[in-house]
C-alpha cells in the first residue's frame, strides 16, 4: 500500500455582507466509455460521423428491438471502479427512467437506479505538494447517453443525430465532499486523469466526453463538521444543481456566482429553493431550469428487456491484476526512485504517456537532470508549437543522448540547449552531431588558461578593479566564455580566472 500523508486543505470562505459561508459540493459526472461499440448495440461510438449513420435498430427505439448488454462496457465500469478504490457489485440491475425527449426514441433511458455496478470508493484529490482532498465516491452506474437536437441549422427546423444515443456513460455520483472551486475543478482533473491512466474515458470535455452536474449548497462554519460526524444532511443548507458542466473554468466560475446568490438569498431572509439551474458564462449567472416541484417524475422501473447483471469475482479478479499503475502510486515510486519534488513528480505522471517518456529517459540516467530536461525544455518546446509528447520529434533515446553528454562533461549545459534546438528540428544522433560541429567543451587546460591571458592582456583596468573587488571576476569567465564560443567548461574557466586574478 502507498504511503500517502496528506493535509487536508481548508476549506474556501466566502464572506457574505453580514457573516462568512463555507460551500459544499458534490458532482455528478457523466463520462462517456471508450469501447468501438454502444451499450446495447453493435452500433459504432466514433466521434464525428456522419449524422445518424451510427444507429442500430435498438438505438431508434424500433418497436420489437431488443437490448443486448456489451461486456466491453461492463469491463469499463468495473475498471474504473477499481481504479477509484470501489466496491464492485457482484449483482446490478437496469432500470427503465422514463421521460419524452427528441432524441431519445426509446422514451426512456436505461440507467442503474437501484442496483448500481459500482458502490463506494475515494479519490484523492490534489490540492498542492503534500496537500489533497479525500472525496468519497458514493456509486457509479451504467447508463445510455441521449442523441443531440440541432436547433441552428434552419429558422424554421429543428434536428435530431441519433448517433450518441445508447452511447455508455458512466454517471460517477461523489459525495458532499469538495469544499470549494478549485477542489472541484482539481476533483474533475484528477477524475479523468484517472480514466484516461485505465483507458476508460477519454475525458474530451469539448467533445462532451467529460461532462458533470455540479450540487452546490453554504452552511455556516462548523456546519460541515457536524455533517461528516452524523452523515445527517439536515446539518447541510439546500442544494441547487448546476448541470452540464463541460469546462474546468466554467465549473469555477459557476460555483462562485452560485454561492454568492444563495449567499444573497440567505442573507437576505429567504431560503433557497432546491432547483436544477443553468450556468451562463457570457452573463456571469446561474438561472433556473426547474425547481423540486416540477421535477421529472421518471417511474423508475426495472427494465423488463434485460436481466439482472451477474459477474463473477474471477473476472473481476482478472481485471484487478490487469490495472496499470495508477497516478498516485507512479508518482510516489518517481519521487522514491528518481528523488523527484513532489511537483515535478506530479507534472512527469499527469498523462501516462509523458510519464512513459520521462522512464525511459531517466533510466540509468540522473533523474533529477533528466525531469529538467524533459519538464523545462522538451514540454516548453513542444506546447510552443501546440503538441503533445506523441507528436515530439525527439526520442527519449535522442534526449538521453544530450543529457549524457552534458553529464561527461562534453558539452556546457548551454550548448546542450543549442544542441536540443538542432535534434529538435533536425533530428540526428546528438553524439555524432557534436562531433561534427564542433560543439565540445573545451576542458583542455592550456586552450583555456591562453584564452584567460589573452583578456587579462587586454583589458589592465578591469583587472585592478577585480583585484579589489572579487565579485568582478565574473565578467571575465563571462568575456572567456564568449571568445571560446560557449565551449569552454565554466567551471574549469572559473578555477583559472580566480587563480590568475589572485596572482
Ligand atoms: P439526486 O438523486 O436527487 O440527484 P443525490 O442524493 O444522488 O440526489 O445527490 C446528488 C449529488 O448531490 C451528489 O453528488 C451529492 O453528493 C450531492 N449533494 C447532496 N446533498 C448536498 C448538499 N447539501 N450540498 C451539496 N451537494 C449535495
Ligand atoms: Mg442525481
Amino acid at each position: 500500500m502507498l504511503d500517502l500523508t496528506y493535509e487536508a486543505p481548508k476549506p474556501k470562505i466566502i464572506s457574505g455582507a453580514k457573516q462568512d459561508w463555507e460551500l459544499v459540493i458534490g458532482l455528478e459526472v457523466h463520462a462517456q466509455v471508450s469501447t468501438n461499440a454502444k451499450l446495447f448495440s453493435g452500433a459504432s461510438t466514433q466521434f464525428g460521423a456522419e449524422p445518424n449513420s451510427n444507429v442500430a435498430f435498438v438505438d431508434a427505439g424500433m418497436p420489437g428491438m431488443l437490448p443486448v448488454i456489451n461486456e466491453e462496457c461492463v469491463a469499463q465500469a468495473v475498471r474504473t471502479g477499481l481504479g477509484l478504490k470501489a466496491d464492485i457489485n457482484l449483482y446490478s440491475a437496469f432500470d427503465r427512467k422514463n421521460y419524452f425527449y427528441p432524441d431519445l426514441p426509446q422514451g426512456y433511458q436505461i440507467s442503474q437506479l437501484y442496483h448500481p455496478i459500482v458502490g463506494e470508493g475515494e479519490v484523492f484529490v490534489d490540492m498542492g505538494p503534500g496537500v489533497a482532498r479525500v472525496v468519497r465516491i458514493e456509486r457509479i452506474h451504467l447508463e445510455q447517453d441521449a442523441g443531440k437536437s440541432i436547433h441552428d441549422m434552419d429558422p424554421h427546423m429543428s434536428f435530431v443525430d441519433l448517433n450518441r444515443t445508447g452511447v455508455a456513460l458512466m454517471e460517477i455520483v461523489s459525495r458532499p465532499d469538495i469544499r470549494g472551486p478549485e477542489e472541484a475543478a482539481a476533483y474533475v482533473v484528477k477524475l479523468r486523469q484517472i480514466m484516461r491512466y485505465l483507458g476508460t474515458c477519454d475525458g474530451n470535455m469539448q467533445n462532451g466526453n467529460l461532462r458533470a452536474d455540479v450540487n452546490v449548497s453554504i452552511c455556516e462554519p462548523g456546519a460541515y463538521e457536524k455533517y461528516m460526524e452524523t452523515q445527517d444532511f439536515s446539518h447541510l443548507g439546500t442544494r441547487c444543481e448546476i448541470k452540464n458542466m463541460n469546462s474546468m473554468r466554467f465549473i469555477q466560475q459557476a460555483i462562485e456566482h452560485e454561492a454568492r446568490r444563495q449567499i444573497a438569498i440567505v442573507e437576505g431572509g429567504g431560503k433557497v429553493d432546491q432547483e436544477t439551474r443553468l450556468y451562463d458564462p457570457d452573463k456571469g449567472e446561474t438561472r433556473s431550469m426547474r425547481s423540486k416541484e416540477e421535477a421529472h417524475d421518471y417511474r423508475y422501473f426495472p427494465c423488463p428487456d434485460l436481466l439482472p447483471l451477474e459477474i463473477e469475482q474471477d473476472w473481476v479478479d482478472d481485471i484487478a491484476a490487469s490495472l496499470p499503475e495508477l497516478p498516485d502510486a507512479k508518482r510516489e515510486r518517481f519521487m522514491g526512485d528518481f528523488g523527484l519534488s513532489a511537483y515535478d513528480a506530479s507534472v512527469l505522471t499527469s498523462e501516462v504517456a509523458n510519464a512513459a517518456y520521462f522512464e525511459k529517459v531517466a533510466e540509468g540516467r540522473d533523474g533529477k537532470l533528466a525531469a529538467n530536461w524533459v519538464i523545462n525544455e522538451l514540454f516548453g518546446r513542444l506546447k510552443k508549437e501546440d503538441h503533445d509528447i506523441t507528436e515530439s520529434p525527439v526520442s527519449p533515446n535522442q534526449l538521453g543522448g544530450i543529457i549524457d553528454l552534458i553529464s561527461k562533461g562534453d558539452i556546457s549545459g548551454k550548448i546542450a540547449k543549442d544542441l536540443f534546438e538542432i535534434v529538435y528540428t533536425e533530428g540526428g544522433d546528438p553524439a555524432q552531431i557534436v562531433a561534427a560541429r564542433g560543439m565540445k567543451q573545451v576542458t583542455d587546460t592550456g586552450a583555456i588558461e591562453a584564452a584567460v591571458d589573452k583578456i587579462i592582456a587586454e583589458n589592465p583596468a578591469q583587472v585592478e578593479k577585480a583585484k579589489e573587488n572579487p565579485k568582478l571576476a565574473g565578467w571575465f569567465v563571462g568575456q572567456v566564455m564568449k571568445a571560446t564560443g560557449g565551449k569552454a567548461n565554466p567551471k574549469t574557466v572559473n578555477e583559472i580566472v580566480s587563480k590568475k586574478l589572485a596572482g
